[in-house]
């Protein structure tokens, strides 16, 4: 049998300590993972620290140098609704907006979907393009840590015991954004998903940065089809050609797609997603 202790933390600093000192103990946030676990008999004898009562993590608000600032307890659903997240950052709303279904997005939130590092995750994949910085809190005090450097392998982050993400911070720099997704019809997760956020100079592409899920064993930028778009003027043959560098990446399979067909998703939902993100440049 379960036994599952039960804690709502009222600050930030209760939580950590609550994470840090007592045995087996969790962060809960949206619950949509980690409720699951029992069933999958990983979540064992185990105290739950409550986040939903902390002031101030599901605040969305523009920091003095411009970046947008979002709490690690907003849900879904607010990423996908928010006028500001729609207008800067669209490929963060259409990625939110394509997470399950409303049930999941009303109660998951950014913190616990970015903390559990799905390899199928949708935002992991949209912040890794958008070049976030996600702040944490821990035993030993506050730290930011870019996109890149959190995720650090299948389902591995970079927090450490008793650290929780409190924050994302993602730089508002002008150009354009898209997500594509191509989603399993069950699960509705991304067997391909694909962010991209381009910025032109003088007609061609200058600073731009693509990232995959689901295809790969864990998000990841497509760092050869960024250099194969830089400088270029993105027009459609530049984009397929350029789509052809995600072809050596090291591509998952399972019984709803081979790594094949998953290599294939990829060059397809790059080049949708780029063309999409170089039109909103424009
Ligand atoms: C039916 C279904 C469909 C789904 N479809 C999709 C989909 O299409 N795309 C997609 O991306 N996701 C999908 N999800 C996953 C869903 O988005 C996850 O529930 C969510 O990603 C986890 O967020 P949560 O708030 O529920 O976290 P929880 O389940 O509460 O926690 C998840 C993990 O994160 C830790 N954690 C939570 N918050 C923090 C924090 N602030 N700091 C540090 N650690 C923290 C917890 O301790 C736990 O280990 C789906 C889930 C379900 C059940």
């Amino acid at each position: 049998m379960l036994a599952i202790q039960y804690k709502a933390a009222q600050s930030l600093d209760e939580a950590v300590t609550l994470l840090a000192t007592t045995a087996g103990a969790r962060a809960l946030a949206g619950g949509h993972t980690l409720l699951l676990e029992p069933t999958r008999s990983q979540l064992g004898a185990a105290t739950l620290v409550d986040l939903g009562k902390i002031q101030g993590l599901n605040d969305i608000g523009f920091t003095r140098t411009g970046a947008l600032r979002i709490g690690a307890m907003t849900t879904i659903a607010a990423l996908a609704d928010n006028a500001d997240i729609q207008r800067d950052l669209p490929a963060l709303a259409e990625a939110a907006s394509q997470v399950g279904d409303p049930q999941v997005r009303n109660w998951a939130t950014l913190g616990g979907s970015l903390a559990d590092n799905d390899p199928e995750s949708d935002l992991t994949a949209v912040l890794l393009a958008l070049d976030a910085q996600l702040h944490l809190q821990g035993p030993n005090g506050t730290r930011a840590v870019a996109a890149d450097q959190f995720i650090t392998g299948p389902r591995q982050t970079a927090l450490t015991q008793g650290e929780l993400i409190t924050d994302v911070r993602i730089p508002i720099v002008g150009g354009g954004s898209a997500y594509e997704k191509f989603k399993h019809p069950a699960t509705l997760y991304a067997l391909c998903g694909v962010a991209a956020h381009v910025s032109l100079i003088d007609g061609k592409v200058g600073a731009c940065r693509v990232a995959v899920t689901g295809a790969t064993e864990y998000a990841t930028r497509l760092t050869g089809v960024e250099a194969a778009l830089a400088g270029q003027e993105p027009t459609a043959e530049a984009i397929a050609a350029a789509s052809e560098a995600a072809s050596g990446l090291a591509f998952r399979g399972d019984p709803f797609g081979s790594p094949e067909y998953r290599a294939h998703l990829t060059r397809v939902l790059v080049q949708r997603a780029v063309t999409r993100a170089v039109e909103r440049a424009r």
